[in-house]
């Protein structure tokens, strides 16, 4: 069976165009090294992912994959953009860290292997495709019975216009213009629906905040702007 395209290239050539500063800690995606931590302490909340087998879906270059796999896991970086599997790929060598990657859709890395991973991680990618649901529906077709699946993406409320696009884009210049479009936000109910929809459970969501005083992040209650969330596949 064929699976149908999902993705939107002009995000690929986005992403893809700064793939060689992507590791660089106070570049273009500085944003998401600062977050990985909180993600990594969210996600450990839930399950212990040593020696367990992970797939991370809209991988980028690796710095979620990298962080799974420092904690022991078998983890697997999949990803649309050819130039971030080989710099996800080359950066594992340099760091010694053993992690894998792929350039395969998710949709097609479920049909081939369906119910195989213990847990999935899909972070920062659901506001970059044209159908959320679809990546949503193959993230839990990809998971075990029991195994747990983490989204984070940005909420569609008028603060999130106002925190990730305006200030975070054009006033504090954290982030590249035009990384984000608002109308492609996802609310939470949104998410949940089409979560449940694929058997997938609710478990916990928090916000993950920024302080433009300390420029810290952190794991909060406030989920307007960015927010993630930790669900599991039905038995
Ligand atoms: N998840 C990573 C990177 C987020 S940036 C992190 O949080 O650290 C968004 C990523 O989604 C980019 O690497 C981009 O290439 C990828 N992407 C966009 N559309 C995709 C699709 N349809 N399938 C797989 N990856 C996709």
């Amino acid at each position: 069976m064929t699976v149908k395209e999902n993705v939107h290239l002009h995000e690929i050539h986005k992403f893809g165009s700064m793939a060689e500063r992507w590791w660089d800690p106070q570049g273009e995606f500085k944003t998401l090294h600062d977050i990985n931590p909180l993600r990594l302490q969210f996600i450990q909340s839930f399950v212990d992912v040593a020696d367990k087998r992970l797939v991370d879906v809209g991988c980028g270059g690796g710095i979620l994959t990298e962080g799974l796999a420092k904690l022991g896991a078998d983890a697997l970086g999949v990803d649309l953009s050819e130039d971030l599997i080989d710099v996800a790929d080359l950066h594992g060598l340099e760091s010694g860290v053993n992690a894998r990657y792929q350039k395969i859709s998710v949709e097609a890395l479920a049909e081939e292997q369906p119910q195989s991973f213990d847990h999935i991680t899909c972070m920062e990618m659901l506001e970059h495709v044209p159908d959320p649901g679809s990546i949503i529906a193959s993230c839990a077709k990809l998971v075990k019975p029991g195994g747990m699946v983490f989204f984070s993406t940005l909420n569609r409320q008028p603060k999130a216009y106002l925190l990730a696009i305006v200030a975070a884009e054009h006033v504090l210049k954290m982030l590249p213009q035009g990384t984000h479009d608002y109308k492609t936000f996802i609310k939470p109910s949104e998410l949940c629906q089409s979560a449940r929809a694929a058997g997938l459970e609710l478990q916990g969501m928090v916000g993950i905040e920024y302080n433009p005083f300390n420029k810290r992040f952190s794991l909060g209650k406030d989920i307007d702007v960015n927010y993630i969330a930790a669900f599991k596949r039905i038995e």
